[in-house]
C-alpha cells in the first residue's frame, strides 16, 4: 500500500523546505520530494539557492572583497600588508563547505520536524478519492520507485538558468550561474551576457580576483527595473571599479576553440564588435522547472512562459494543488518564495494569511550593495501619483566613513498628501540589511516622518534611512 500523507512538498529549496517545515509545525504528516545532487554525487536539500545560487554566491562575495580590501583598502587603515596571493581551491572549498553545512541543515529541519524526505524525481501520476498520486523515481539508495498520496501538493520545482539559442552552455567555457560559482582558476579576460543579478554579482567576484571583466547587456539601460537615481550611481560605482559595462548589446554568434571564446556582438551605434574572452557567463534570467512533472495527469497546464498559472494565494486551477517560487509569477527571489511557503501550508491549515508583494525586498550583493522596496519614482510619477522624495548620502554618515564605505546613498519616496512611504532605494554597504526597516515601515504602512521620529543608533549606517526619511517628509534631514 502507497504512503500517505496530508501535504506533499515538490521540490526543497527555500520555497519547498520552508512550506515543509511550516506544514510539519501546524500538524500536519508532510513529506517532501528532492532529486538534487551535489557535485560529489550526494542527494542534497536547499534546491538553487543553497546549492548553486544564494549562499556560495554569497561566500565568494565575500571571499574576494577579502581579497580585494587586502590588495587595495587595507593600506587606507594604515595596515601594510604587501601583496596578497589567492589560493582559488581553498576559497571554493570554503564556500562548498558552507554549502555543505546549509544543506545538511534543512535535513536537521526535517529530521525535527518529522518531514520524510523522498528522494526522487516527483510526477503526478493521476488522482484518486480526494488524493493526488505522485511517483517518486527511485534516486533514494533502494532505487525503488514509490508511489504516495497527498491530500494537498505544493509543486516547489524552481527554475533553470535560460539559455541562448546557439550558445551552448558547457560550464567549462560557457558557463551558467553553476559554472561560474566553480571556475577552477582566474580567467584573464570573462565575458558577461546580461547585466542583471547574477551577471554583476559574478562579474565582480572574478573582477575582484583579477579578471578583466566584460558585460554585454541587451537593455539600453542599466539595472532597468530599479530607481534611475540608483541606475546612475550603481553604474558609475562599478564602471569605477573596472567591470566594462556595454548596453544596448547585440549578441551574434559564439564561438569556442583553443584561445577561448568569441563573441561576435553589435554595440549601440550598430557597429561589428568581437569580445574574445577566456571565459564567459551567460546570466540572462531563468525559467521555470515543469519537465516531467506530469500537470497533464491532473488538468494543469503552464502558461506561454511556462509558469504555473495561480492566483494571488497560490491555489492553481486543480483543487488542493498549490504552486510557490521561481515556478508561478512575481519576482524569482527566494524569500518571495519562501514567504509563499509559509502562506500556503498556513492557508492549508485554514488559516488567512496574506502576502503584499509591493512589500518584497530586491537586493543585489555588490559592492556597494543595491536594494530597494516599493516602488520607483520614474514608476510613481508615471501612474500621476504626487510624490516628494528624500536622498542622504553615506558620505555624511559617521559609521559610514569609519568603515570606508562612503559611496552611495538612500532615497526615500513618500506620498506628497499622506506621507506615506511608497519605495526606498539604497545604494550603499550592508543595503541589504537596511532595507529591512524599509520593508517594515511600508508593511505597517508607515508615513516617511515615522521613520525619521524612530531613536536609531548612532553611529550606524541606519541613520541613512533615518535623514533620508526626514528630507521626505519636509526636507529637515539634521546632518545636510
Ligand atoms: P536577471 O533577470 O537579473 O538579469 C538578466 C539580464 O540579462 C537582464 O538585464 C536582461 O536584460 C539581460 N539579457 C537578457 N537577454 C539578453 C541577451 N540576449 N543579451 C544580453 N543581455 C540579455 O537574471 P539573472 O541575473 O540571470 O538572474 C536570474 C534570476 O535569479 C533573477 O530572477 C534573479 O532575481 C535571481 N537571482 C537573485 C539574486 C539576488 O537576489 N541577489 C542573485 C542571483 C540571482
Amino acid at each position: 500500500m502507497s504512503q500517505s500523507y496530508d501535504v506533499v512538498v515538490i521540490g526543497a529549496g527555500p520555497g519547498g523546505y520552508i512550506a515543509a517545515v511550516r506544514a510539519a509545525q501546524l500538524g500536519f504528516k508532510v513529506a517532501c520530494v528532492e532529486k538534487w545532487r551535489n557535485p560529489q554525487g550526494e542527494l542534497a536539500l536547499g534546491g538553487t539557492c543553497l546549492n548553486v545560487g544564494c549562499i556560495p554566491s554569497k561566500a565568494l562575495l565575500a571571499s574576494s572583497e577579502q581579497f580585494e580590501n587586502a590588495a587595495h583598502h587595507l593600506a587606507d587603515h594604515g595596515i601594510a600588508v604587501g601583496a596578497p596571493k589567492l589560493d582559488i581551491g581553498k576559497m571554493l572549498a570554503r564556500k562548498d563547505a558552507i554549502v555543505s553545512k546549509m544543506t545538511k541543515g534543512i535535513e536537521f529541519l526535517f529530521r525535527k520536524n518529522k518531514i520524510t524526505w523522498l528522494k526522487g524525481h516527483g510526477r503526478f501520476a493521476g488522482t484518486g478519492d480526494d488524493v493526488y498520486r505522485i511517483e517518486v523515481s527511485g534516486d533514494g539508495d533502494d532505487k525503488a520507485v514509490q508511489l504516495v498520496e497527498a491530500k494537498h501538493v505544493i509543486i516547489a520545482t524552481g527554475s533553470k538558468a535560460r539559455h541562448l539559442p546557439g550558445i551552448e552552455v558547457d560550464n567549462e567555457l560557457i558557463c551558467d550561474n553553476e559554472g561560474a560559482l566553480a571556475l577552477p582558476e582566474v580567467p584573464k579576460r570573462l565575458g558577461v551576457i546580461g547585466a542583471g543579478v547574477i551577471g554583476l554579482e559574478l562579474g565582480s567576484v572574478w573582477r575582484r580576483l583579477g579578471a578583466d571583466v566584460t558585460i554585454l547587456e541587451a537593455l539600453p539601460n542599466f539595472l532597468a527595473a530599479t530607481d534611475e537615481a540608483v541606475q546612475k550611481e550603481a553604474k558609475k560605482q562599478f564602471t569605477k571599479q573596472g567591470l566594462k559595462i556595454h548596453l544596448g548589446a547585440k549578441i551574434g554568434a559564439v564561438k569556442t576553440d583553443k584561445k577561448g571564446v568569441h563573441v561576435a556582438w553589435t554595440d549601440e551605434q550598430g557597429d561589428q564588435q568581437t569580445l574574445a574572452c577566456d571565459r564567459l557567463i551567460v546570466s540572462v534570467g531563468r525559467v521555470p522547472n515543469t519537465d516531467g512533472l506530469g500537470l497533464d495527469a491532473i488538468g494543469l497546464v503552464v502558461d506561454e512562459r511556462g509558469f504555473i498559472p495561480v492566483d494571488q494565494h497560490c491555489r492553481t486551477q486543480a483543487a488542493n494543488v498549490w504552486a510557490i517560487g521561481d515556478v508561478v509569477r512575481g519576482p524569482m527571489l527566494a524569500h518571495k518564495a519562501e514567504d509563499e511557503g509559509v502562506m500556503v501550508a498556513e492557508l492549508i491549515a485554514g488559516q488567512k494569511p496574506h502576502i503584499d508583494y509591493n512589500c518584497i525586498p530586491w537586493v543585489i550583493y555588490t559592492a556597494p550593495e543595491v536594494a530597494w522596496v516599493g516602488k520607483t519614482e520614474q514608476q510613481l510619477k508615471s501612474e500621476g501619483r504626487a510624490i516628494k522624495t528624500g536622498q542622504f548620502p553615506f558620505a555624511a554618515n559617521g559609521r559610514a566613513l569609519g568603515m570606508g564605505a562612503s559611496d552611495g546613498f538612500v532615497k526615500v519616496i513618500a506620498d506628497e498628501a499622506t506621507d506615506e512611504v511608497l519605495g526606498v532605494h539604497i545604494v550603499g554597504a550592508n543595503a541589504s540589511d537596511l532595507i529591512a526597516e524599509a520593508v517594515l515601515a511600508m508593511e505597517f504602512k508607515a508615513s516617511a516622518e515615522d521613520i525619521g521620529r524612530v531613536c536609531h543608533p548612532h553611529p550606524s549606517m541606519s541613520e541613512v534611512m533615518r535623514e533620508a526619511a526626514l528630507a521626505a517628509t519636509d526636507k529637515r534631514a539634521l546632518n545636510m
